[in-house]
C-alpha cells in the first residue's frame, strides 16, 4: 500500500514538475518574443527613416547621395539585427532545456531529407518541407 502511495505521489511530482516546466519555458519564450517584437518595430522605423532621408537627398542632388547620412542608423540597424539573432537563440535554448527536463525529444528529423530540425519548427530548415 506504501509503496502504491509512494508510487503515485512520484508520478503526480513528476506531472507536476513537467507541467510546471512547460508552463515557465512558455512564458520565457513569449517574454523574449515580444522583446523580438519591439526590436523588429525599431527596426522598421529605421528602415523609415533611412530610406525618407536618401530620398529626400537624392531628389534635392545630382542622384549622387552621401551614405554617411544615415550612417548612424546603419549601424543601429545592424546592432539591432545582431540583438534579434541572439534572442532567437535563446529560444532554442530554452526550448532545448525544457524538453530536456520533460523527457521530451530534442529533434525531429525531416521526411523528405532526414534532417534534425527543432520539434518546434513547422518547415525543415534544410530544404523547406512541412514537418509533420
Ligand atoms: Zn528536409
Amino acid at each position: 500500500m506504501a509503496e502504491f502511495l509512494d508510487g503515485l505521489k512520484k508520478g503526480f511530482s513528476d506531472k507536476v514538475m513537467e507541467v510546471n516546466t512547460k508552463a515557465s519555458t512558455y512564458m520565457e519564450v513569449n517574454r523574449l518574443k515580444a522583446y523580438i517584437g519591439t526590436l523588429e518595430k525599431e527596426m522598421g522605423e529605421l528602415r523609415d527613416v533611412i530610406g525618407g532621408r536618401l530620398y529626400e537627398a537624392w531628389k534635392q542632388s545630382d542622384g549622387n547621395v552621401e551614405i554617411s547620412l544615415v550612417a548612424g542608423e546603419l549601424s543601429r540597424m545592424q546592432e539591432l539585427e545582431n540583438m534579434i539573432r541572439e534572442q532567437n537563440q535563446r529560444i532554442q535554448e530554452v526550448e532545448a532545456q525544457g524538453r530536456q527536463i520533460t523527457g521530451a525529444p530534442q529533434v525531429r528529423y525531416c521526411s523528405n531529407c532526414g534532417t534534425a530540425c527543432a520539434p518546434e519548427s513547422a518547415f525543415c530548415k534544410n530544404c523547406g518541407t512541412k514537418l509533420g
